[in-house]
């Protein structure tokens, strides 16, 4: 950055801004953002002397120039309790520590989760995200404070009782109808479904019939463990995608997370509808769930592989840097194979596919497309020697390099600096601090 709004480097609103001698793909290139967001100019003549006004200018020399990341599975909020309980058996995990706490959660809670969220994706380079929790107004509110994009999604779960339905059913009418007066072309809803155990056959059909009606996306949990798959065969007599499918809930909007346990059919059925998967590899071996996403079954059928972290108390980080690192481990691990999930691929993974999950018009540094955009400085250990951009960027960078950060246009993080960060931090500890004492009271 050489010069800025007030010299900060960051644009409270829309503004040109042009990047000048990053490297990105072995080329070094000038980007020139217009005051839409959008990548307007790549290349040589997007620079100096090319007569483009900009109102910020960023000196891109020594810096890597990438994409910003998208998680397509989390739970924001769910970062007020990182750390508060780990290394626990799931069931006793869950009954003894997680559900007590989320029983006392209130809307400042998840609103201040959210931003804390925010914060550390930023921090790590995830630009968008696919969110699935409860307050999911309060949710809307800090990403619109943060200025990322997202897709958000009250969880809606049933456990096949009439009268909770009609009250889910409620609750995802008005969260939808609230993220629509919102009008805030970064902040999407969606319909979230938590997943086939804890909602009804019935509570899926709607949850169907109104992500079609309003055109919105589905993001739900699926066969995350055999136990999962077990009880529905033995509950509906089919396997979970079946169930999903007789349910309408698989579409090209759709988002299933985990998908550990598919057998190779229902990876077809999947490709077939033109849903798209979220690997959660970090969470899925911290929770153990027994079996790796078969990602070779999935990318034989073609599905759309996106990337996620799953939430905070089971991962217990948000830094998708680290996802894709354990994506491309867990892979080769779990197949026995070296040659699976290349880096490329991963990178693929965490931008493309995830931007494609979300029906996002983002995913690829074009011409044309918003400027969803990272800067990572090369002279640092983890990036030197520079033999391969994607190698280093998946096995060895890890999200705290990144430098700047920048949003549909806007300056999010310039040089490590986020505005409000230390406020943010404090007053997510307290919350935090404040939601043990209730649920043990
Ligand atoms: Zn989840």
């Amino acid at each position: 950055m050489t010069e800025g709004a007030g010299g900060s480097g960051f644009s409270p609103g829309k503004g040109e801004i042009l990047i000048e001698g990053a490297r990105h793909r072995g080329k070094t290139v000038d980007v020139y953002i217009d005051g839409e967001g959008k990548i307007a100019a790549l290349g040589k003549e997007a620079g100096r002397g090319s007569g483009r006004d900009a109102r910020i200018r960023i000196d891109g020399r020594g810096m890597v120039l990438a994409h910003g990341l998208v998680n397509t599975h989390t739970h924001a909020a769910m970062t007020l309790m990182r750390g508060y309980a780990d290394d626990m058996p799931l069931k006793d995990w869950l009954a003894t520590k997680i559900w007590p706490l989320e029983a006392h959660l209130t809307g400042e809670d998840v609103y201040r989760g959210t931003k804390l969220a925010c914060l550390e994706m930023i921090r790590t380079g995830t630009l968008a995200f696919n969110d699935m929790y409860f307050f999911m107004e309060e949710a809307a509110r800090a990403v619109s404070e943060m200025g990322l994009r997202a897709t958000l999604a009250y969880g809606f779960i049933d456990l096949g009782d009439e009268e909770k339905r009609e009250k889910e059913i409620r609750a995802t009418e008005r969260f939808v109808s609230v993220v629509k007066g919102l009008a805030n072309p970064r902040i999407r809803a969606a319909v979230g479904p938590h997943a086939v155990y804890t909602v009804s056959p019935e509570g899926l059909r709607w949850c169907a019939g109104f992500s079609r009606e309003k055109g919105i996306g589905i993001h739900i949990h699926l066969a995350e463990t055999g136990q999962e798959v077990r009880d529905c065969e033995k509950q509906h007599g089919k396997r979970p995608v079946a169930h999903l499918d007789a349910c309408g809930c698989l579409t090209e909007r759709t988002v299933a997370a985990h998908c550990c346990w598919l057998d190779r059919p229902e990876c077809s059925l999947l490709a077939a509808r033109g849903a798209s998967a979220s690997h959660n590899p970090t969470s899925n071996m911290k929770l153990a769930v027994n079996r790796a996403m078969p990602y070779p079954w999935m990318k034989e059928a073609g599905v759309n592989v996106s990337l996620g972290t799953d939430g905070c108390a089971s991962n217990n980080s948000l830094d998708m840097f680290g996802a894709m690192k354990d994506a491309a481990l867990l892979q080769k691990f779990a197949w026995n194979d070296q040659t699976v999930l290349p880096a490329p691929e991963v990178l693929h993974m965490a931008t493309e596919a995830g931007a494609r999950a979300l029906g996002i018009h983002a995913g690829r540094i074009e011409v044309g497309v918003p400027a969803d955009l990272l800067l990572i400085p090369l002279a640092r250990p983890q990036m030197t020697p520079l033999f391969s951009e994607e190698s280093n960027l998946v096995y060895s960078a890890g999200g705290s390099l990144v430098d700047t950060a920048i949003c549909d246009g806007r300056v999010l993080m310039f040089h490590g600096v986020v505005p409000g960060e230390e406020e943010i931090l404090a007053q997510a500890a307290e919350s935090a601090a404040a939601l043990v004492q209730r649920s043990v009271a």
